[in-house]
């Protein structure tokens, strides 16, 4: 008799980590959007190419205020594109907009032709990998929170994410390494230490489309050097789709949408867009100016 609650509490715990594994981050928890819900008869969305398209996106989170006006770009497939502009531009909204957090109040967003607002959230989700701004670690082992990347991944794909992602020093000074408890309850990590947790998951997951959102903003400029090119060479092949916070990370991409005030402003490669003599320049140049004075100082 004893035994029948236990093992009814083990389900239920089994139930709510199969589905934290989905839901994949924790943007839900932060932030509480009202819920999408899947349409009646939505399908499931299928990528062959990996091409994502928004266009003529609008988007509020409060009726009183307009964020997004009229956005519409194309990430080719098996491109790499960057989102740069002013803390507020509306960065993040974009990516929250492509996980399926919300559905555009105005416009379409497409991956592969496929509405994306018509298919299951969780097909949605399942072939996008996400480094959010900010991480939330589940209280498991670090091992575990890299695991939900890829439920099924034997320990030699874990260790390589882990190489892969810079974390294999960190984790060999914990008193556990790898089943160390990490999270609210357990060891807290920093910043930067956090999202290299967030993008071994991704790295484990190797979805055919990656999104960063300044996936690399609370590391070194050396961790994030290294990372950044282990990045580069997960990426080929795979759509990705980039917000920058230093404008040098992203100087390679094959192109580059510069968002001011909810809109896009410019876009086109790094040459085409100092040439503009624009918005891009302007940001260009006065990150410029910063890295000469710290290295002056
Ligand atoms: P960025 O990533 O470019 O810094 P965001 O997309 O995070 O910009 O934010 C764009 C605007 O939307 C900002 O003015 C921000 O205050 C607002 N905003 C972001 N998230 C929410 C939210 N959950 N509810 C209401 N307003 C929000
Ligand atoms: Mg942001």
């Amino acid at each position: 008799q004893i035994f029948m609650p236990l093992n009814f509490l083990g389900f239920v715990y089994r139930e709510i980590r199969g589905s934290l594994a989905n839901i994949e981050n924790l943007f839900d928890l932060l932030e509480k959007p009202p819920k999408i819900l899947d349409k009646d008869d939505a399908t499931e969305l299928q990528v062959s190419r990996g091409e994502i398209r928004f266009n003529e996106v609008g988007f509020y989170y409060d009726e009183k205020r307009q964020i997004l006006k009229n956005v519409s770009f194309t990430v080719k497939a098996g491109s790499k594109v960057a989102v740069v502009g002013e803390s507020g531009a509306g960065k993040s909204t974009l990516v929250k907009l492509l996980f399926r957090f919300y559905d555009p109040s105005a416009g379409h967003i497409s991956i592969d032709d496929q509405d994306i607002a018509k298919q299951t959230q969780a097909s949605v989700r399942q072939q996008i990998g996400i480094v959010p701004e900010d991480t939330v670690l589940f209280n498991d082992t670090l091992y575990e929170n890299i695991r939900y990347g890829k439920p099924e991944a034997s320990d030699d794909e874990i260790n390589q994410a882990i190489k892969l992602a810079h974390l294999d020093e960190f984790v060999d000074r914990l008193p556990n390494k790898g089943d160390t408890q990490v999270g609210e309850r357990g060891l807290k990590l920093s910043g930067g230490e956090k999202q290299r947790v967030a993008i071994a998951r991704t790295i484990l997951k190797r979805p055919p489309i990656m999104v960063f959102d300044e996936a690399t903003s609370s590391l070194d400029s050396q961790s994030e050097q290294a990372i950044l090119s282990a990045l580069r060479e997960i990426a080929k092949g795979h759509t990705s789709f980039m917000i920058a916070h230093r404008l040098s990370t992203i100087v390679d991409a094959d192109n580059i949408i510069v968002m001011d005030q909810g809109s896009v402003a410019e876009q086109g490669s790094h040459e085409e867009l100092l040439a503009l003599n624009g918005l891009y320049s302007r940001l260009w140049q006065a990150q410029q100016k910063n890295q000469a004075q710290i290295e002056e100082n």
